[in-house]
């Protein structure tokens, strides 16, 4: 991407282009442009500078041949689906995904043609026996759940897509390209939403799809147009802005949830820890080998129940209950009452998201200060019964 020059000088910080529409000198230029034999723009739903710009570094850093930014996380799931399956296909998706994107496959993609089945994905021999018996279009997976982050096997996964014909997209967001590049692992489409990490100061809200393979751009971003799922200037120039220390905001936040997840497991009124990087983790020995960068910033740490959960709360507002995540600073969420609220009690209870589990997305201030304002909000959660 190379910004117009001013005099003899060029811009080093990626200009911001506002506008919607572009001025085309003739019709030899714009058959040009809509024939990709020159660079420019016309309209800005279907491609403007900024988006570019920031799909291109993104790109680079998923080892992919192509990116696509569009206006939210949730709006590039939708364009992978809607790129990828038609009437009559079906879907197999992994059973522990954003809950918006649960409602996306059950409610939504349901009413055009297309069934899912949700499984567990860390079962092998149950995806290879789902994948011959109902020839899925797409399998969806997430590189770490939320919030316990169980890690599926994705290599594995990719070598029995791949011999079915079957699309492997894999939402990223948890680990972000510094931890796991899951197109280098075999995925055909990976997505992040750019909301979290990566954009990393909550003030954006963007999705991103990756790939590798000769025309799938073309086809996502019209669904992209066609569908109005596009990203708006501003946000991609503040998205850039915050790529340009993702790998560092990230690595200081894998130390800090590393030596958090150590810390929890050694205070009193902590019930429990789940991190990948602890041995106990189910998945640990997995998630070492598919995440050597590190176990990602996200933990959960439970508490005797929900009136522990509130006197935490309310004692450590240093730790903001902030139901997202990637934020630069620490943040807290609560699982039964957020991103699980409308699964049912049982269903909870199976999946271990008690009353008490509070998930922790870890930031990159100072561990200090960290451990510190966790220390207050413990301390309060022992003093009254
Ligand atoms: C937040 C999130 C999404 C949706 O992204 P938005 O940018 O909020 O639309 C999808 N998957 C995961 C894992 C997320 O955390």
């Amino acid at each position: 991407m190379s910004f117009p020059r001013l005099g003899s000088t060029t811009p080093l910080a990626s200009p911001l282009f506002t506008s919607a529409v572009y001025a085309i000198p003739d019709l030899d230029v714009l058959d040009a442009i809509y024939e990709r034999r020159e660079p420019g723009y016309i309209y800005a739903r279907d491609a403007h500078p900024n988006a570019h710009s920031l799909a291109a570094k993104l790109a680079a850093l998923e080892g992919g041949t192509w990116g696509l930014v569009c206006g939210s996380g949730m709006a590039s799931l939708a364009a992978a689906f809607l790129g990828l399956v038609s009437s009559g296909d079906r879907i197999l998706s992994s059973d522990r995904i954003y809950g918006k994107t649960t409602r996306l496959l059950k409610h939504e993609l349901t009413r055009f043609g297309v069934a899912t089945e949700f499984i567990d994905v860390c079962d092998l021999d149950m995806v290879r026996k789902a994948v011959n018996a109902t020839q899925p279009r797409v399998l969806f997976v997430e590189t770490m759940s939320n919030p316990l982050c169980r890690v599926p096997d994705l290599p594995a996964l990719a070598e029995i897509c791949q011999a079915k014909a079957c699309s492997l997209v894999v939402d990223n967001t948890f680990a972000t390209p510094v931890l796991c590049r899951p197109l280098d692992l075999g995925a055909d489409v990976v997505m992040e939403s750019l909301t979290k990490m990566i954009a990393g100061h909550s003030d954006v809200t963007l999705g991103f799809l990756a790939g590798k393979a000769e025309g799938q751009l073309p086809t996502l971003t019209d669904k992209m147009s066609t569908w109005g799922l596009s990203a708006g200037p501003f946000d991609c120039w503040q998205a850039e802005r915050g790529l340009e220390t993702l790998e560092l905001r990230m690595r200081a936040a894998v130390a800090n949830a590393a030596a958090l997840a150590a810390w929890l497991g050694e205070q009193p009124g902590v019930v429990r820890v789940v991190y990948p990087g602890l041995a106990k983790h189910p998945d640990h020995a997995l998630a070492k080998r598919l995440l050597p960068g590190g176990f990602g910033n996200m933990l959960c740490m439970e508490l005797a129940d929900r009136a522990a959960v509130n006197r935490f709360m309310r004692a450590a507002p240093g730790i903001p209950f902030s139901p997202s995540l990637g934020h630069t600073r620490t943040t807290i969420s609560h699982p039964a009452s957020t991103s699980h609220r409308f699964d049912t009690p049982e269903s909870r209870t199976q999946q271990t998201i008690t009353d008490g589990l509070i998930r922790v997305s870890v930031g990159c201030e100072s561990y200090e200060e960290l451990r510190r304002e966790m220390q207050t909000g413990l301390t309060a959660t022992l003093r009254s019964g």
